[in-house]
Parts: structure tokens; C-alpha cells; sequence
């Protein structure tokens, strides 16, 4: 069903107003806090949110102690019987930029020329930072100060989910079947389905976390930590011949075997990496931390196998040295499980076409709460929520996207009620 240009129109308003109010709103979680939430702003956010919720018409709307807020939309009439799907977003912000004091600003009829910022006058945001900036010339687009970030990821799906249940309740002829809205919190330092309540969610769900318009996400990386912990011999450095071990050294040499093509910095797409961020240590004993990530898990398993080979040759050049290899399988590749969902896949896609928009399907060189749910049983595909360049000053949102993904919203529960 196409919807019709009042409602467009209604969905474009509504998301827009709602995004500029919760982008305000202080929720960067914190990565050394202990507590569920990390950090006070996503209560606050999330209480604003339950509030709404309930004006919305939604059932048993609750934020639980950790900050998870979950909420029911009764099926239209007769579509009692329908499959109940779950929408989910995220409440915090990431910290790799400030989100405290952030003022978007809206830039009416974008015409391709530099985006600057009134709190720093250095910072533009040019057609050569994004490729998709170019189709957006003519569009509103949204927007930071230039002095923290904007907040989209992951805002705006929460504004969407938000706007389209202001939109069923607005507009009875919008059909669907039972919807749960849970919105998480601390998903940007992994813990966003620490806490959830899995028997609070249908047996089908949708993240709006994505990016560009029209992106459909499926995939992302098999992503493993790795610790080696090198053991060697410290001495007097002025009598150490043939005596000292220095752990530090060796594991210098060590790491400098892995091949510099496969890291974060010059891989892209669909090519995996190693990515070493932190070694300390000294002569007695030294600590290297790594993570690895590959689409495919044979490939992430071979570089496994590299490091234990290194291991071997490392301990017979240095007798007397001790390498220990850790490996921690932090989440999977959520292909695994969403192949066998062919429903779910296809009515987002037609979602999505029915918006008006090409599906772009989209590979996530990262993790999402999506996968960890799918894994646990709840296959949740992640939609787009319109936003760009996020984790950075230069995020933005074109207000169509918010219009956009609200409209897939729509029509993906319509689709589902006739399912
Ligand atoms: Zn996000």
C-alpha cells in the first residue's frame, strides 16, 4: 500500500519534531560505568519516551530498573490474529564524540554547497565527505553545531518507531497486527541485550539502526577478541647474554608478522582484518590486545590458526618463552540465522520498494544488537533509519529519511498483518 501524501506529509512533521527533542537530550553511555544504564540520560529519555508511549494508545508500557522500556500496540480490529513483530532502537549515544548539549539545526533546501557550524568554524561538512550527500541537494537536511554529535544513531529510529505509532493511532485505516516497541539501552559499548526480557519480545523483530535510505542490513562481522600474554626472562640488561627472554621485544616482533594489508585501515566492504589497539608490558612479561573480524568464520578461524602457528615458531626461536593464546568469540555473523527467515526478509524488502526506495543491501563491519538477538532465538534484520557519518561532528539526517524509514514502519506492519 502506498501511503498517501497527508499521512507522508503527518510522518515527516511528527518524526522531525520528535528527533530535534530526543537528540537534546543527554544519553552517551559509558563504557567504565558498571551500571545498567550506564549513564542517568537514558532514563530520563527513556521515561519521556513510556510517557509518550501510553498517549499513544500502547499497553502495559514499562521501563524496568536497567532502563529497558517495552510497550504493546494492540492489532487493528480483526487482525487479531495476526504475527506480532517487535521494533527496536536504541536510547544512548556513542562516546566517541560529545552528546551532552547537542543543538541540531535544520538547513532548509540543501543546495550541495559546504555545511558549516556555528561552534566551530573550521569544521564543514562538503560533498566529498559522503557519496549519498550529492541526491540529498534539495532536502532539509539536520545537522549538529558542529560541537558534539547529532545523535541519529541512534535517535532517529526511535523517532521513527515513535512517529509511526503516532501515525496508527492517528490514522485507523493504517492496518497492522500487534506491535512491541522496546527500546535498549547501552548498545554502543555491547551491551544493549544484556538485560532484555527475551520473553517480552515477538518471535520476529526489526532493529532501526541502519544508515542510508533504502538499507537493508543482514549481515555483519564474526568478530573474536584475542589476548596473547608473552612470558619471558628479565636480567640485568649489562649481563643478560644468552639469558634474558624480554617478553616486550619479542612480542613487538611478534605482532609485526601480521600482514598490514588486513587492518581496519585499509580493508573495506566485504574484507576482514586483524586490529591490534593495545600492548603493554616489559622485559618479564608482555600483554598484546587484539580483535579480528571477517564476514565468513573459516576466514576469521585461519587467522586463528595463523597466530598459533606464530606461536610454535616463536617458542622454539626463544627457548624458554611462553606464549598463551586466548580467544573469545564475541558475536556472530547474524546471516547465520536470518538465511532460514525468508519471510522476514522479503516483506522488508517490500517495505522498503513500496516506500518508494531501492533496497540496499548492506553488510554492518561491526556488530548490532540484531545479532546477538538472532542468535539467541529472535531473527532481527536491521532497517535503516536515514542518518549518516555517525560517531562523528559531522553526522547528519535528511528529514526525508526520517519520513522514509517511519514509511516502512508502516507498511512492513501491514504486510506482516496479511501474512
Ligand atoms: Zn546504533
Amino acid at each position: 500500500m502506498a501511503i498517501s501524501k497527508d499521512i507522508q506529509g503527518f510522518l515527516l512533521n511528527d518524526a522531525t519534531e520528535r528527533f530535534m527533542r530526543y537528540v537534546k537530550i543527554w544519553t552517551t553511555s559509558d563504557e567504565k560505568s558498571s551500571s545498567t544504564p550506564s549513564t542517568e540520560g537514558q532514563l530520563e529519555l527513556g521515561r519521556i519516551l513510556s510517557e509518550e508511549l501510553k498517549d499513544l494508545g500502547l499497553l502495559d508500557v514499562v521501563q524496568d530498573k536497567w532502563g529497558y522500556i517495552y510497550g504493546i500496540l494492540p492489532a487493528s480490529k480483526g487482525l487479531e490474529d495476526a504475527k506480532t513483530i517487535g521494533l527496536i532502537a536504541h536510547l544512548d549515544t556513542s562516546e566517541a564524540v560529545s552528546g551532552k548539549d547537542v543543538k541540531p539545526v535544520i538547513h532548509k533546501n540543501y543546495d550541495g554547497n559546504d555545511i558549516t557550524y556555528s561552534q566551530d568554524s573550521e569544521l564543514k561538512l562538503s560533498l566529498n565527505d559522503s557519496k549519498v550527500l550529492k541526491e540529498y541537494i534539495g532536502l532539509d537536511i539536520i545537522t549538529s553545531s558542529g560541537d558534539t554529535l547529532l545523535g541519529a544513531d541512534d535517535k532517529a529510529g526511535v523517532a521513527e518507531i515513535m512517529t509511526a505509532c503516532a501515525a496508527w493511532q492517528k490514522y485507523p485505516e493504517l492496518k497492522h497486527g500487534a506491535i512491541t516497541i522496546c527500546f535498549t539501552p547501552d548498545e554502543e559499548i555491547g551491551r544493549g541485550t544484556k538485560k532484555i526480557k527475551k520473553k517480552l519480545l515477538p518471535k520476529i523483530c526489526y532493529t532501526l539502526d541502519g544508515s542510508e535510505m533504502g538499507q537493508l542490513e543482514l549481515e555483519c562481522f564474526d568478530a573474536w577478541g584475542v589476548d596473547i600474554k608473552f612470558k619471558g626472562l628479565s636480567v640485568h640488561p649489562g649481563y643478560a647474554k644468552d639469558l634474558m627472554i624480554n617478553a616486550i621485544h619479542i612480542a613487538s616482533r611478534f605482532l609485526s608478522e601480521i600482514p598490514e594489508k588486513e587492518s581496519p585501515e585499509h580493508t573495506e566492504e566485504r574484507e576482514g582484518y586483524y586490529h591490534l589497539y593495545k600492548l603493554e608490558g616489559g622485559e618479564e612479561e608482555a600483554k598484546a590486545t587484539l580483535i579480528i573480524r571477517d564476514f565468513i568464520l573459516e576466514s576469521n578461524k585461519k587467522r586463528m590458526e595463523f597466530f598459533k602457528s606464530l606461536k610454535e615458531a616463536y617458542e622454539r626461536r626463544y627457548p624458554g618463552l611462553k606464549i598463551e593464546l586466548a580467544f573469545q568469540h564475541q558475536y556472530e555473523n547474524m546471516i547465520l540465522y536470518l538465511e532460514k527467515e525468508e519471510k522476514a526478509i522479503e516483506l522488508a524488502k517490500e517495505a522498503i520498494t513500496q516506500a518508494g526506495l531501492e533496497v540496499k543491501l548492506h553488510s554492518i563491519r561491526g556488530g548490532t544488537d540484531g545479532a546477538k538477538l538472532s542468535a539467541r532465538g529472535i531473527p532481527t534484520p536491521n532497517i535503516f533509519t536515514g542518518g549518516l557519518l555517525f560517531h562523528s561532528r559531522k553526522e547528519f539526517i535528511p528529514t526525508l529519511g526520517l519520513q522514509k524509514a517511519a514509511e516502512v514502519i508502516l507498511n512492513l506492519a501491514e504486510l506482516w498483518s496479511k501474512n
